[in-house]
């Protein structure tokens, strides 16, 4: 048995483990990285990259079916080398995990510890034939897709986001259990790899979106290339060598199923129980979102693990809060950032700061804007819809959802903009370049700006000097 004291103990190497590294270190070198599972973060190995790569590749694919209204002949002619696709993925995926290695993890060298820790006590860890006795513990040890128990027992033929970036063939008719943003981004693009795919989700909403008619719209255009039943948990059962998915009486056979239902925290090896606090019904301790701390122990936790806003930036964000904390007494209460979220799925559909069910009855207005118009015309992408949320008193932006092409730059335009508190007058001062994409949110906000319970004296977007 090999004992150790350190100053930090970092339970998971993935990006929120990583990040917190990067605060620890600043203060001491008196620290160990535990890590028991696959190195190279999941954004890198099964997350963020390797979909996107995936994505890229069905995009450009699918671009075949307009090019003609353009005058560019031959599209339908073209075909995709699916094993080569998968390769493609795999090659960049293997890009982004040695960049991570090479950075991140091999520098770590005698400090890393390869292998699953558990709490012994609140300061004491357990991993393989090791005990660290640490002051400072920081928990990111991220999650596992989620596979419904009645569900466990087709294992065979269900694929995870662990497991579809390893396909070298794809089947022939797949469903898609879960229609949230990686639900959605895998199904679109494996549909438009020529997998007939066919998406399940117990909501009528998708992508997490709760604005009901953006939410009307991305049913509508997503469906267009993805079949998608909603509103009923699917049942599964053997049908021959097959597996019928059936829901709200509609039934479909399918080789695969990709279930992708959520992911569930990393908890259970944890041993959570031995910190002497109380935990939720699904183990989860109670932590401040400011300060990433753990009730009030030496504990800081941060990514995936603690269950909020499962995404990367949020990751990074909560795992430099969390590490500089490990290292700083008293523990510093960090603003959080504006909430993003993003389904890369085409067209994009994002929501930004307050959600819809948010806003409740509040002194709200809303303003709208469609995709037909300009530069989205020229891109031959003219169905989307934006909807911004303001205070109706102050017009201070409160909130936007967005169900549209090239959305996650709109999105981010409008993230930055609420976290200023920034008014809707504010933003229309601002310049917009014609023609593109942005001035349908110069549409929206003037849209907005006419709803509001305050008018101005100047031209709407102007102010004096
Ligand atoms: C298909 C897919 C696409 C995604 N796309 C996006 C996207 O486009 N944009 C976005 O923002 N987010 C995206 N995400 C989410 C994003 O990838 C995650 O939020 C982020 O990677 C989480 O980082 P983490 O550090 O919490 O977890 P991880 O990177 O998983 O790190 C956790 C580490 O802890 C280790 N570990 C587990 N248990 C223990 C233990 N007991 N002891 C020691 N170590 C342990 C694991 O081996 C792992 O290395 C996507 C996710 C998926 C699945």
């Amino acid at each position: 048995m090999m004992h150790r004291d350190v100053d930090v103990a970092i339970l998971g190497a993935g990006t929120a483990g990583l990040h917190a590294l990067s605060e620890v270190r600043r203060e001491t070198d008196d620290f160990v990285v535990v890590d028991g599972g696959t190195l190279g973060t999941m954004c890198a190995r099964v997350g963020c990259m390797p979909s996107k790569v995936l994505l890229q590749v069905a995009d450009d694919f699918h671009r075949r079916r307009v090019i003609e209204e353009e005058g560019i002949a031959g599209g339908e002619a073209l075909t995709l080398d699916v094993g080569k696709a998968m390769e493609h993925v795999r090659a960049l995926r293997d890009r982004f995990v040695s960049g991570v290695m090479e950075n991140s993890i091999n520098p770590l060298a005698g400090k890393l510890i390869r292998d699953h820790a558990e709490f012994l006590e609140p300061d004491l860890l357990g991993a393989g034939d090791q005990r660290i006795r640490a002051s400072k513990v920081v928990i990111a040890t991220g999650s596992t897709p989620t596979i419904p128990r009645p569900w466990q027992r087709f294992q065979d033929r269900i694929l995870t986001t662990d497991t579809i970036f390893e396909q070298t063939e794809l089947p022939e008719k797949m469903a898609v259990l879960g229609l949230g943003a990686v639900g959605l981004e895998l199904g679109q693009a494996l549909r438009r790899m020529g997998v007939d795919v066919i998406g399940f989700d117990a909501l009528l909403r998708i992508g997490g979106i709760e604005d009901p008619e953006v939410n009307r719209l991305a049913v509508e255009l997503v469906g267009r290339d993805l079949s998608m039943h909603l509103g009923a948990t699917a049942e599964i059962e053997e049908d021959g060598r097959l597996l019928r998915v059936t829901a709200n009486g509609e039934s479909a056979l399918v080789d695969k199923l990709l279930v992708s239902v959520g992911r569930t925290p990393n908890l259970e090896r944890l041993a959570l129980d031995r910190l002497g606090i109380d935990l939720d019904d699904r183990g989860m301790p109670p932590f401040d979102r400011e300060t990433m701390q753990v009730a009030d122990l030496p504990i800081f936790i941060a990514g995936d693990v603690d269950g909020d806003r499962a995404v990367l930036h949020e990751a990074s964000h909560e795992g430099r809060v969390a590490g500089y904390n490990a290292v700083h007494e008293p523990p510093v209460r960090f603003r959080r950032r504006t909430r993003l979220g993003i389904a890369f799925c085409d067209p994009n559909i994002c929501t930004v700061g307050e959600t819809w069910d948010g806003l409740g009855d509040g002194n709200v207005a809303m303003g709208e804007a469609g995709f037909d118009s300009g530069r989205a015309i020229v891109m031959l992408r003219e169905e989307g819809l934006i909807r911004v949320y303001a205070d109706k008193c102050s017009g201070t932006l409160l909130g936007a959802a967005l169900v549209a092409p090239r959305g996650e730059h709109l999105a981010h335009l409008l993230a930055w903009s609420i976290q200023r508190r920034m008014t809707v007058w504010d933003l229309l001062e601002m310049p917009f370049y014609h023609p593109v994409i942005e001035e349908i949110l110069q549409g929206a906000l003037t849209d907005l700006a006419g709803k509001l319970e305050v008018e101005t004296d100047f031209p709407l977007g102007f102010a004096s000097v």
